[in-house]
């Protein structure tokens, strides 16, 4: 059944043809631009982040519809071809996995890791509590996610998949991926479902 408006599907594709074509396709290499260094390698968003596709994020992650993350995954697999030795996602705060019990990057994550058949593992801890990015500024929001993140393990020569749902200045993918190098790690990329400007 299609998730979005009921219609029966004959495959398990989550979505109808006709409401995945509302939405406004990017597949954008996403710009990260501040006067810091550069540590992730590519990052590319599927989505613009309005419409139906706001609407999903939103259901995702403020109304409990964890099936979203399914949907998520296979649009974001469908749309772009993947390669890594693992994927993982971005650590959420203590007080939003407190408030919501989920991590819906997780959750789209291990999806994702269930159609590629790449590895999914927790790489990532947050070591500073930062702030929800929602209300800052751009500069706020590379100030606020700094050196926030640490990688738990050595990763020497491996190649990572950072998965988010939506990518707003890329502060926080590319700090994570700060830490990933920090520990080794060879390329780091990340993808997401939507862009936010
Ligand atoms: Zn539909």
């Amino acid at each position: 059944m299609c998730i979005l408006c009921g219609k029966e599907l004959e495959e398990k594709t989550y979505i109808c043809t006709s409401c995945e074509g509302n939405f406004n396709k990017v597949c954008t290499k996403v710009k990260i631009e501040q006067d810091a260094e550069i540590f992730i390698d590519e990052c590319i968003a599927i989505y613009e982040f309005k419409g139906k596709v706001r609407e999903i994020v939103h259901d995702l992650k403020y109304k409990g519809k964890r099936d979203r993350a399914e949907l998520i995954a296979y649009l974001i697999y469908k749309n772009i071809n993947l390669e890594a030795d693992l994927i993982t996602w971005v650590p959420q705060s203590n007080t939003t996995y407190n408030k919501r019990g989920y991590n819906q990057a997780k959750d789209i994550a291990e999806c994702l890791s269930k159609l590629t058949g790449l590895k999914c593992e927790e790489l990532l801890l947050r070591v500073k509590q930062t702030k929800s990015q929602v209300l800052l500024s751009g500069a706020e929001r590379w100030y606020n996610v700094c050196d926030a993140f640490c990688a738990k393990r050595d990763l020497k020569g491996i190649n990572v998949l950072i998965v988010d749902d939506v990518v707003t200045t890329g502060a926080t993918l590319n700090f994570c991926s700060k830490a990933l190098k920090q520990k080794g790690a060879h390329k780091v990329y990340a993808v997401c479902f939507a862009k936010s400007c």
